[in-house]
């Protein structure tokens, strides 16, 4: 496990031409005219002298939720600062703290692996720990505000390193105060967790009832572990989701895809209701504000997409919330198929469908 801070850096940030086909999860063919990877704290400084050359700035980590055009004038920075440390055991929580850097999931992994529990249920989300605050992951009913202790982060253009709160972050349902304002404003450099003990297990999803065989989940099991009576720990609960992932959503590696590709829409109870009355099988889950989640892939399968294709764009087969790129697709390809889904979905239910990647305009 490696230690955080890392050693310091000093190498100058030279940037240079850089094919970012292997850059993004949606395997679109794009370019940087200047690219450079931040490995240290220790380079922030020489990263905002850089900065100030160019127009933007795109902050990068592992392009698992981008949509980038072919060719990319901006100042491109891929974070790589990286370590891993416990900072304190407290009665009530594991203090860990990640650099920026690190794969989300090995850091999940290591976390699990140490018997620092709670991350287990956002095993398996590709991209970095950096990015992980940006729109507040999610999955299986575990978000990253709910086991957040604190970040730092750069200002690029103020210069300065500073400790923000969940509160400063104004984390809401895969937002954060990073989705807005200036792209590159902050770069973050390394996050803090808060895993608390006594741990508990979270498996309100139907997958995962399904999976461990517990009352809520109905219908059969698309896929289950093997028998046991025991309450399931949270290594079997890492691994639940690692095997339902894997059977359920496209890997990139394979077929390129940045995930779930829009929002699920928030509405009030009342555009629920009406929604409900006129389409009984709508998938809808309520709020503690008192609004309804609707599943936004229900709502796209309903529309007659799931395994549909536009150009060389696609929609998934088993998941009709996921784009695929079907081995050429462009930015312009991606989006055609969105703005097609939208209309439709939009004309059917009067719902808008959000984006939840970042569209990275040149
Ligand atoms: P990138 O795509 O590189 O960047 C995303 C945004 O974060 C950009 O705005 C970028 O500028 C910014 N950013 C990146 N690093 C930093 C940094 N260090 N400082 C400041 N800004 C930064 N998401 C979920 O919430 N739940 C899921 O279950 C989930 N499953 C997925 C499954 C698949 C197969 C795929 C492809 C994606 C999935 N995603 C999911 C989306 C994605 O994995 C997450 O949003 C992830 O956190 C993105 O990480 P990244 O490093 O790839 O970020
Ligand atoms: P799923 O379990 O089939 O559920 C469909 C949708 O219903 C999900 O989007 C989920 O919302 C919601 N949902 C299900 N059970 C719920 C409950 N008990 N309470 C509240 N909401 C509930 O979804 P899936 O596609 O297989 O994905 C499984 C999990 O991984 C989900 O949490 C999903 O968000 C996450 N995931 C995210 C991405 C991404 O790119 N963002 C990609 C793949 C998977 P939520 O999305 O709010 O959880």
């Amino acid at each position: 496990m490696p230690d955080f801070p890392q050693a310091s850096s000093t190498a100058p940030l030279t940037p240079a031409r850089q094919d970012l086909t292997q850059f993004n999860t949606l395997g679109l063919s794009a370019w940087a005219d200047a690219f450079v990877t931040l490995r240290s704290v220790d380079q922030l400084s020489a990263l905002s002298d850089l900065a100030d050359q160019y127009s933007r700035l795109l902050v990068l980590g592992g392009g698992s939720n981008m949509v980038l055009p072919a060719r990319i004038e901006s100042l491109v920075t891929h974070v790589a600062v990286t370590g891993v440390r416990l900072i304190e055991a407290r009665p009530d929580a594991w203090i860990i703290e990640a650099g920026a850097g690190e794969s989300w999931h090995g850091f999940v992994t290591t976390c699990v692996e140490q018997g620092w529990d709670g991350l287990e249920n956002l095993a398996l989300i590709p991209g970095t720990v950096g990015a992980a605050p940006v729109q507040n992951i999610g999955a299986y009913g575990v978000e990253l505000a709910d086991r957040f202790q604190g970040l730092t982060a750069w200002n690029v253009r103020q210069r300065r390193l500073v400790d923000m709160t969940a509160t400063d972050c104004q984390f809401a349902y895969r937002d954060s105060i990073f989705k807005h304002g200036e792209p590159g404003e902050w770069i973050i450099v390394a996050v803090r967790f808060a895993l608390p003990r006594p741990w508990q297990a979270v498996l309100e999803y139907p997958d995962l009832q399904r999976y461990f065989g517990l009352s809520g989940g109905t219908g059969a099991p698309a896929i289950s572990r093997t028998h046991s009576s025991s309450a399931p720990t949270a290594r079997d609960i890492f691994n639940a989701v690692c095997d339902i992932r894997r059977q359920k959503l496209p890997d990139p590696a394979v077929i390129g895809n940045a995930g779930s590709f829009f929002k699920n829409p928030l509405v009030e109870a009342s555009v629920r209701d009406a929604l409900l009355a006129q389409h009984p099988g709508l998938v809808s889950y309520p709020q503690p504000d008192g609004r309804y989640k609707l599943a936004a892939g229900w709502l796209i399968d309903q529309c007659g997409w799931k395994g549909k294709q536009l150009g060389a764009a696609g929609v998934h087969d088993r998941q009709a919330l996921v784009l695929v790129n079907k081995g050429s697709a462009t930015a312009a390809d991606i989006m055609a198929l969105a703005a097609a889904i939208q209309r439709d979905v939009s004309a059917r239910y009067h719902i808008q469908l959000e984006p939840e990647p970042v569209i990275w305009q040149q």
